[in-house]
């Protein structure tokens, strides 16, 4: 079963609906807190119960699936609606929603849960289908998370041996975050510093989706799988202490779970492979090569690149090779891993 998250926002419900919501919210919030007086519907009370040791942050309003649901309605203001469950409202207020993306009828609705956002209310609903995976592929997009761009995607065609496209992905980050990293430095004012994490975190929120969106439809297009590295050791190595900071701050594993989650959905494979050695080996010949800087240079055969591009490239032949060991058909990636 494939799912994903399809974020709702609220549109404009009438004021004594949203009062009902934002009571509802508010509760949840001192439940949380330890007030086990306070009205909130029952079923929720229990999701919440679930959340308990995170009293810390503001938490969302979690909704259980049977407790709410999404219809679609001919009206003027919106085609989604949900029925919000709240305690002080019996059956709950229909609220209409704005989905970033069309709901499809034969999604299940799992649990659920309703973000308030400086911009109001959202729902992020979750949902699922089943998916059947793709078997057949021409190739790889072989993707490199790395520091100057957050991700290079290379496209590796099978009985080909010269790469063709790349993809570079989220190439201002760098600038970014250092802005922020030294904002933040200077400024000694809490409120100031937690408002710049939250901008940097919704911005990287942003650029992990969107990435992750335009991988998994490049490999689509193209009839791709998708091969990426396994992190291993990426935050291991030290490269000293401006780069380790720079690390620390790059959203790999959430960039590669958003790429996982969305070709899922879309039964599109994504093959785990070895990633040592993939920036020091030529793409060409198979030689080791020297990195500088943003380049790639081959001592055996001259072939000089973009050392992001050289990396993908190599992860995407590991991926083909990492699937045809796997399956007993001669042709290229034909079978899945089993
Ligand atoms: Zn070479």
């Amino acid at each position: 079963m494939a799912r994903k998250t399809v974020v709702c926002r609220f549109q404009k419900p009438n004021k004594k609906k949203l009062e009902a919501v934002e009571r509802e919210y508010r509760n949840t919030q001192k439940y949380l807190q330890g007030e086990d007086d306070v009205d909130l519907y029952s079923a929720t009370k229990q999701q919440m119960d679930r959340r308990a040791g995170n009293e810390d942050n503001e938490q969302p309003l979690f909704i259980r699936n049977d407790s709410f649901e999404v219809v679609e309605r001919d009206t003027d203001l919106t085609k989604y609606w949900v029925r919000v469950p709240v305690a002080s409202v019996y059956g709950g207020v229909w609220i209409p929603i704005q989905p970033h993306t069309d709901i499809q009828s034969g999604w299940d609705i799992g649990d659920s849960m309703i973000v308030r956002k400086d911009h109001g209310f959202e729902l992020h609903l979750v949902v699922k289908k089943e998916v059947e995976e793709q078997e057949e592929y021409d190739g790889a997009l072989g993707v490199d998370l790395g520091l100057r761009k957050l991700a290079t995607a290379t496209e590796c065609f099978c009985g080909s041996d010269t790469s063709s496209k790349t993809l570079c992905l989220g190439s201002s980050v760098e600038n970014y975050f250092d802005k922020y990293f030294h904002l933040r430095r200077n400024c000694r004012d809490g409120y100031v510093r937690k408002r710049w994490d939250g901008k940097v975190a919704d911005k990287t929120e942003d650029l992990c989706h969107q990435i992750s969106r335009k991988i998994v439809d490049h490999a689509q297009e193209n009839n791709l799988f998708i091969a990426v590295g396994d992190l291993e050791g990426i935050q291991d190595k030290d490269r000293g202490k401006r780069m380790n900071r720079k690390l620390h701050h790059f959203p790999h594993w959430k960039l590669r779970n958003y790429i996982r989650y969305k070709a899922d959905w879309e039964g599109i494979r994504v093959v785990e492979v070895d990633e040592a050695y993939t920036s020091q080996t030529c793409s060409r010949c198979g030689e080791k090569g020297e990195r500088n800087k943003g380049n790639f240079q081959c001592p055996e055969c001259d072939y000089e690149t973009d050392a992001d591009k050289n990396a993908s490239h190599n992860i995407g032949e590991r991926g083909i090779g990492k699937l045809n060991a796997s399956s007993d058909s001669e042709g290229c990636v034909t079978q899945p891993l089993v």
